[in-house]
């Protein structure tokens, strides 16, 4: 399956780069300054492919030359701006300043983030340093890293209360499980530096059972002290090879007393969900079990129209990039409206991620727009911090949501 609807790209994949340049000359030397300062490298050595090469690896950092045959780098940066590339890129030309100073100009005038640029020939230690410092301003960190950050316990489980909409009254009906690294150099590291890691590391596996293990047993002592909650936990893509996964949450759901109506599965598309049978079959077995299994961050990325109308979901989580715009744009009201319709057009509910204000939360709620999580309820927050949360009245807001109800 490919992409089909990239409305905004996917995130940039920390530690990984791409090098377009028609000079394979350039390329085999860039390519050994990068991998040696810890860089994964890949390269395109025709300008017509670039673009294409940058949405489906979204790196961290690009270099683009910008004389090239074909389309040259110009034309490559507009179709970069076009599919709303987000990665660092580093503009490399032979022609004079002024040229380079210009498509500078012209990449942030496109929104594009130029990070600097080098004029050719350039010497090994300039180009060493500049990527000493790419790599420090990432603050990258590497697979053995989160291996033995995994070994030492030093992976955390933050929950985000979501709220269910009953009529014009937002209740707390359960939360996300969102994990987050105690690093003890880097202090708190947030998932969006390290699940690419495990995902290319093979580290999401272990990753994704710490998580559920920790989830289901919250829950259960949720369910003790009388607070009847759900949990969303995430699910990669990559994961979705595993047959065994449906059995094995069931088997850990009941070891704890709980059914699978408890779960929602929120599965974030990748590039791994290749095969489409496989993929059918364990999402088909997780509802028959009686698991919920939500589309996350739909808009975004990989995921399709395909994938929604093929697959089982039986929720729809509009991607927080949409919701965040309601205030400030028509287009984003519009789409909104439409993504809660279409949700129910196909059976699913209909989530919405960064309800950040009042505003956001009424147009939700006359769109009627089923469930959703942002800022104005809460961030995630460590698992003391959430029946506070229930029982104090911070959720109470003029619209009259009332804290949570089992
Ligand atoms: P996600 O699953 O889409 O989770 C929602 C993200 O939006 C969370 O970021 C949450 O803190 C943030 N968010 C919620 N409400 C608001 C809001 O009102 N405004 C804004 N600006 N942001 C809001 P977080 O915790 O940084 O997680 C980022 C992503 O990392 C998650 O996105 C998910 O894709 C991934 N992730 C987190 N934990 C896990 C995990 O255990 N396994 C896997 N595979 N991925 C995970
Ligand atoms: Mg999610
Ligand atoms: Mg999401």
């Amino acid at each position: 399956m490919k992409t089909q609807t990239v409305l905004t790209s996917r995130k940039p994949q920390p530690g990984t780069m791409l090098i377009i340049d028609d000079d394979a000359g350039i390329r085999g030397l860039i390519r050994s300054v990068a991998e040696r300062q810890g860089f994964e490298v890949t390269d395109c050595g025709r300008s017509e492919d670039a673009a294409d090469a940058a949405e489906e690896r979204a790196p961290a950092v690009i270099t683009l030359d910008l004389s090239m045959p074909g389309c040259d780098g110009i034309e490559v940066l507009r179709q970069l701006s076009a599919k709303r590339i987000r990665a660092r890129i580093y503009l490399i030309s032979g022609l004079c300043k002024r040229v380079l100073a210009t498509a500078s100009d012209l990449a942030h005038t496109l929104d594009l983030d130029v990070a600097g640029t080098l004029r050719k020939p350039f010497d090994i230690a300039q180009l060493r340093a500049l990527l000493a410092e790419e790599w420090r301003f990432e603050k990258v960190l590497t697979a053995a890293d989160l291996r033995h950050g995994i070994e030492r316990g030093e992976l955390v489980v933050h929950y985000q209360p979501r709220v269910k909409r009953h009529g014009e009254r937002w209740v707390i009906s359960g939360v996300e499980a969102l994990c987050r690294w105690q690093h003890a150099q880097h202090g708190l590291v947030m998932p969006d530096a390290f699940i690419p890691i495990a995902e290319r590391s093979g580290a999401i596996g272990a990753l994704t059972n710490y998580v559920l293990r920790e989830t289901i047993e919250q829950l259960a002592r949720w369910e003790a002290a009388g607070h009847r909650l759900t949990a969303s936990v995430n699910i990669s893509g990559a994961l979705l090879g595993d047959l065994e996964l449906p059995d094995r949450l069931a088997t850990m759901l009941s070891t704890h007393g709980l059914t699978p109506d408890r779960l929602i599965l929120e599965i974030t598309e990748t590039a791994a969900m290749a095969d489409p049978a496989l993929t059918m079959d364990i999402l088909t077995r997780l509802r028959v079990k009686g698991f919920d299994v939500a589309m996350d961050d739909f808009g975004i990325g990989f995921s399709s129209m395909q994938h929604l109308f093929r697959l089982p979901f039986s929720e729809l989580k509009i991607d927080k990039s949409f919701v965040l715009e309601i205030s400030k744009s028509a287009n984003a009201r519009t789409l909104v409206s439409a993504l809660v319709e279409l949700a129910h057009n196909f059976d699913m509910s209909a989530c919405a991620e960064g309800i950040e204000d009042e505003d956001i939360l009424g147009f939700l709620t006359d769109a009627g727009c089923d469930t959703g999580q942002g800022f104005l309820f809460s961030p995630a927050v460590p698992e003391q911090e959430l029946i506070g949360l229930i029982e104090s009245d911070a959720f109470s807001t003029s619209q009259d949501k009332v804290p949570h109800s089992a």
